[in-house]
Formats: C-alpha cells, structure tokens, sequence
C-alpha cells in the first residue's frame, strides 16, 4: 500500500518554532502596516497560530477573523532572518480550521466554490461565460454603482477579451527547436486574460520553443491550498505531475506568479505521498516562470519598440514566493523607447491576493487606493506586472479612480516589441 497519508493540517512545530519574535517583518505587512496592530502582523498571527495549534486557543470569530485578513502575500517570509516559513504555516491553519467544527460557514461556501467550480473546466466554462454576459450586457455598471455593493463588485475579474481556448500543439518556430515546452494554460487565465497566453506562445515561438498545452491538465490548486482545502490541492497537483511529466517537455511554462508558486511547491505539497514524493520533486524543478525561462534561455532582444512610460508591479507570489524580481525588469529594459520607471514600493500587495478582494473589500480596496497613488506619481500610462489577479485589480484601480492607462503582462509588451507578430 502506498503511504498517501494526508498532509497534516496543523503546522509543524519545527516550523512555528523558527519564529523568534523579532518584529523584522511588520513594517514589511501590508495589513500591520495598515491597521497598526500586532494581531494583524506576521508576529501576531505567528503567535496566535502556534497557541492554536498547540491547543491553547479555540478558532473564535476573532481569531479567524486575523487570519482571514492575511493576504498571504508572502512579504513577510521574504524578509525573515530565521527563515520562517508562513505561508506553509498558514495553509496548514487554515486547512486545520476549515477541517474543524469551528469552520465558517463562509470558508466552506469558498472551498465548495473553489472544489466544483473553479476546478471543473466545464462549470468554470458556465460560470465565465454568464460573467462575460454580465459585463457584456452593462448589468455589472450597475451593480458597480449600487451603494455597499459595488465596491466589492468592482474588483471582480472581467471577462472581456476573446478567451484561450487551444490546447495540444500550440506553435512550433520557424527554425530549430531549441527547448519543448509546455504551457500551464489555468482555471480563470484563459477566460479572463486569453490574449496573455496567446502573446506568451508567439514569444516562446520567436525564441526557438515548440509550445504546447497539454489537454488533460488541471488547475495549479493554489487558490485551494490558499484557503485550506489542501486534499483538492493535492489531488490537482497529483494530476498535473501525471500529465506534464507525461508530455517529456524540457520545462512547464507558467505566466501567472500565483500558479507558478504553487506548482514550485508540489514537492512540499506532497512530501508525505510515497507514491508522488520523487515525480513531485522532478515536476517541480520543470516549472518556470515565463520572466525567468526567457532570461535563461536567452530572449532574444527585441528590434522593435514600444513608446511607452512604464511602472512595474512586482506579483507578490513571484517577488516573494518565487523571488523574481530582476527577470521581469530585465524584459522590459531590453525594449527600445520604452522608458521602466519605479513606483515607490512595487513589491507592496496591491490587495488583490487570490479571491482576497472578494472576501475582504475593505483591506484590498485600502491596499488597492494606495497602489494607484504610487503608479499615478510614476506618471507611467502602462502598468505592468506577471500575475491575472494583479492585472484584474489593477484594472479595477484605474477604473475606480477613473485613470487613464492600461495594465499589461510583462510578456505582452516584449511580444508587441517583436516585429511581424
Ligand atoms: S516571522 Fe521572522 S521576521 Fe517576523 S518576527 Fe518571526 S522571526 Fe522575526
Ligand atoms: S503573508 Fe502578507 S499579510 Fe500575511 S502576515 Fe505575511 S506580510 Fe502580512
């Protein structure tokens, strides 16, 4: 019998036990920044995970209630001297209390949400095709404008642009095959941001790659993981490995930061699986981030240009999970006459975090209020980042403060700078 025991759903004490309370990582918090409380610091929720955990503490209300507003952007891990490993630490609570009596009624509505949906091509085809309807028929106007509502409304994802809808071969180019690939083509990615993957696959084309999509794949499980229901994590990441592993590509191809993360981590996913431990590992080095693929290849640089004033919004899971952050700059600094100008703080969450802006408005509109303040004093007309939730908030951020502008993928402007596309 294999030994598939279920990945435990309290943090390790070896891992709450790397945390030695020295406060390095509050001014990095977005929401200890925001609030000022310890309870909504790494510390604080570190402290208050280990006593539940230990037993020392019930999951109240109140206590859920701190690790509901955590972003789970990662910030904090990223600047830790003793290497803690929060987000690890914060799935396994999450998954504790969402396994629990105690569990909210509101994280299991999420889970059956994110288990029968999300991660259902065919009912997640339903659910964005009545989406694209609402955006189409001017309903979510509305919705928008109605008082208490449409804040929360407004930071939904739109569905406006043709979806992705191609998977086998995608693109072989034109001379010699320098590395096969395969592209992660996502749960929402193709409905809401097909043009991404379609600039992704010319760019890989024009870079010597033979791309393709591997048809039985499934959602990466990190919106799951996210939220606690670690067994759906683990069984879509399980049929991921079959099916990438199965296609013998040199690297999987991911351009969404959160996804990328995720499938990075299925070796830590599956650690107690014996029967996945060794295909997780191997599975998990193929995964590349498109910014970090390109520049090792390396890209060719483009002869084309793209007149633009760009900003750069590091993707918290590629700067913090991943620790990407100069593959994407190095992108955008080989395009002629387009002029990267910094934002203050460009690695700070804009708020969007997974299904975060829905479930918590308040904390990501906050987050989001600031984020455009520091992209509108860049003066940039482009904003730029590697991740579908940062490109939908932010898109959110320009119509709310009724900015001009426009929100790309990195790899959008190196394909728009390479000519005959
Ligand atoms: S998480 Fe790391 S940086 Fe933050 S208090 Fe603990 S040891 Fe210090
Ligand atoms: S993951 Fe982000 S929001 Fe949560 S404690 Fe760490 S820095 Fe704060």
């Amino acid at each position: 019998m294999p030994d598939t025991s279920p990945i435990p759903i309290v943090p390790s004490s070896s891992d709450l036990a790397q945390c030695v309370r020295c406060g390095l990582c509050l001014q990095s918090c977005p929401t200890y920044v925001q609030t000022g409380l310890e309870t909504e610091s790494p510390r604080g929720r570190l402290y208050l995970m280990k006593a539940l955990a230990e037993g020392e503490i019930e999951p109240t209300a109140n206590v859920i209630g701190h690790m509901d507003q955590c972003l789970q952007c990662r910030n904090c891990e990223a600047v830790c001297p003793s290497g803690v490993p929060f987000g690890r630490i914060m799935e396994r609570t999450r998954a504790g209390i969402l396994e629990g009596n105690s569990s909210p009624f509101s994280w299991r509505l999420r889970s059956l949400f994110l288990r029968h949906v999300i991660a259902q091509p065919k009912a997640l085809s339903i659910f964005a095709a009545v989406f694209r309807l609402y955006g189409r028929t001017g309903l979510r106007t509305l919705v928008e404008r109605i008082p208490g509502i449409g804040e929360r409304a407004l930071l939904a994802p739109t569905m406006e642009g043709r979806p992705f809808t191609k998977s086998g071969l995608l693109a072989r180019p034109d001379g010699e095959v320098r590395q096969r690939v395969a592209l992660l083509t996502g749960c929402i990615m193709p409905h809401a941001f097909g043009r991404v993957h379609r600039a992704t696959v010319r760019v890989l084309a024009r870079n010597g790659c033979e791309v393709e999509a591997p048809p039985d794949q499934v959602c990466c499980g990190a919106l799951h993981a996210h939220n606690g229901d670690l067994n759906t994590a683990m069984d879509l990441a399980r049929r991921n490995i079959d099916v990438f592993l199965g296609a013998g590509v040199d690297a999987v191809i991911v351009n969404s930061a959160g996804c990328g993360a995720a499938m990075k981590e299925y070796d830590e996913l599956l650690a107690g699986d014996s029967e996945y431990r060794d295909a997780a590992k191997r599975f998990s080095t193929l995964v590349k981030d498109i910014s970090e693929f390109l520049v090792d290849l390396p890209f060719k640089v483009p002869s084309g240009q793209v007149q633009a004033t760009v900003t750069y919004q590091d993707s918290c899971h590629l700067a913090h999970a991943q620790r990407i952050t100069s593959a994407p700059r190095e992108i955008l600094r080989s395009i002629a006459s387009l002029t990267l100008v910094e934002m203050d703080r460009p690695d700070g969450c804009c708020g969007s975090a997974g299904v975060y802006s829905l479930t918590q408005p308040k904390m990501s509109i906050e987050l989001l209020d600031e984020k455009m303040r520091a992209v509108s004093d860049t003066k940039a007309s482009v904003i730029a980042t590697s991740n579908p939730g940062c490109m939908s908030q932010l898109e959110s951020g320009l119509r709310r403060h009724g900015a001009p502008g426009e929100v790309v993928h990195v790899v959008e402007l190196l394909d728009r700078a390479y000519p005959d596309r």
